[in-house]
């Protein structure tokens, strides 16, 4: 019987026992399964990745471009300094990656988010009053915004210099071209789980495996759009950010969107949703969108997010040991002692990414791989209880 910890130390998120093991499958070949994939190889592990259709990075990872930009809070918190530090580790990642010889679609253009309603321009002003580093944020009126973007804009924004947009499927052909790396395609991997170590990285399905079910997963499913790029479209210099999106000039089109629908688990391609993306581009940029025909194609996929919003990261609890044994939560006595917490053996799961994982699932691969190798965490305690996958359990344990 393992020593018991004191309440204050949540026992319930002790760290698993390091694997022995130096071989994995990864179920999934979306950006957070290669992720995964390429930080345990680099740590000298010899991976398996399994994707069940012809290519990787079809479905959410399927987008065209996508835009790799950090999430801001007014006030500083733990959830600000995860998506700082995602995007951080993400930009560096793929300079790495283009460094030692891989093409990457991407461009680091800048991203202007405007300031489209009163709470967005609050939070900035907020931002501004932080005094945060110029080569970070910038908080620009309509007039600077204007000169950034390259076409005039009525609104001021915030302007984060080192983000830009990514095409995923590049992005995910880099992070899997290693020798320790096997991908199997047309693949699909089936109860029971594949190995004796298993990363669950499956998206949609994250939650369609008996160990998984516990989690509430959210499935939301959402469109992007593509126009060809008009002669006064392509001043565009940097991505916008409204409500939703728009790249500026990738390969003659641009990318717009996206649509949300929840508790939508299928993806199918819908005319509605390019009109949709269109209304809200004329809604808040008329010029711009005025001078655009209509739609060429479009992408459709869901994203898998959770009530909490913050990806699922980690080994996978014993759910029956964690109902028995913090069962007493709900009484809320700080000076109990508990057990260490438990996990299905060999079982970990990285997902749960909703809109931004391409800045998030690097660094969360990071997380995973320092856990399962028995590492220091590259990230502060807080932030690994936050993307634990038992929080929710916890939650509901001390909500009783
Ligand atoms: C419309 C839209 C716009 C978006 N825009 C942005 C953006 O601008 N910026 C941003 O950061 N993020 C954006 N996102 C979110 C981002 O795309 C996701 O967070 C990310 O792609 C999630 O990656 P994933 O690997 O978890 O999922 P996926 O990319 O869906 O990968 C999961 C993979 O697992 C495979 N799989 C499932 N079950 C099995 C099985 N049993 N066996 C084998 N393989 C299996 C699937 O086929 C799939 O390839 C957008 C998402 C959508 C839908």
């Amino acid at each position: 019987m393992p020593d018991l910890i004191p309440a204050p130390q949540m026992p319930w998120f002790a760290r698993p026992a390091a694997e022995t093991s130096r071989r994995a499958t990864v179920v999934g070949g979306g950006v957070a399964g290669c992720q995964i994939a390429r930080s345990l190889a680099e740590r000298g592990w010899q991976i398996t990745l399994l994707e069940r259709h012809a290519r990787i990075a079809t479905e959410a990872s399927g987008n065209r471009a996508g835009v790799l930009t950090p999430k801001m809070t007014a006030e500083p918190g733990w959830g600000e300094t995860f998506y700082r530090q995602a995007f951080s580790y993400a930009v560096q990642q793929i300079t790495q990656l283009e460094a030692a010889g891989h093409r990457i679609d991407w461009q680091q253009c800048g991203a202007l988010q405007l300031a489209h309603e009163p709470r967005e321009a609050a939070r900035q002003q907020a931002l501004r009053e932080r005094g945060l580093p110029n080569d970070f944020i910038q908080i620009l009126d309509a007039q600077e915004a204007s000169a950034v973007a390259g076409i005039p804009l009525t609104t001021g924004a915030s302007y984060f210099p080192q983000a830009g947009w990514l095409n995923p499927a590049s992005f995910c052909a880099a992070l899997v071209a290693h020798d320790n790396i096997e991908v199997r395609t047309e693949t699909a991997a089936f109860q029971p789980i594949p190995s004796e170590v298993t990363v669950i990285a499956s998206g949609r399905e994250a939650d369609q495996w008996a160990q998984t079910a516990f989690l509430p997963f959210m499935p939301v499913a959402g469109q992007t759009s593509r126009v060809p790029v008009s002669a006064y479209s392509a001043r565009l210099k940097t991505t916008l950010g409204h409500e939703g999106y728009m790249t500026p000039n990738v390969g003659g089109q641009h990318i717009f969107g996206a649509t949300f629908a929840r508790n939508v688990r299928e993806a199918v391609l819908d005319e509605s949703a390019n009109i949709t993306n269109f209304q809200q581009m004329q809604h808040y940029l008329p010029e711009l969108a005025g001078s655009l025909d209509g739609v060429e194609s479009a992408h459709a996929a869901v994203r898998m997010t959770t009530p909490d919003r913050y990806p699922v990261v980690g080994a996978l609890p014993d759910v029956a040991f964690f109902q028995q044994a913090y069962a007493d939560l709900r009484y809320g006595n700080a000076r109990q002692k508990y057990p260490p917490a438990q996990y299905q053996p060999g079982l970990f799961i990285s997902a749960g990414y909703g809109s931004r994982g391409l800045a998030t699932s690097g660094l969360c691969a990071e997380l995973l791989a320092a856990l399962m190798t028995g590492e220091p965490l590259p990230v502060q305690d807080t932030l690994y209880h936050n993307l634990h996958p038992a929080r929710f359990l916890v939650r509901q344990l001390k909500r009783g």
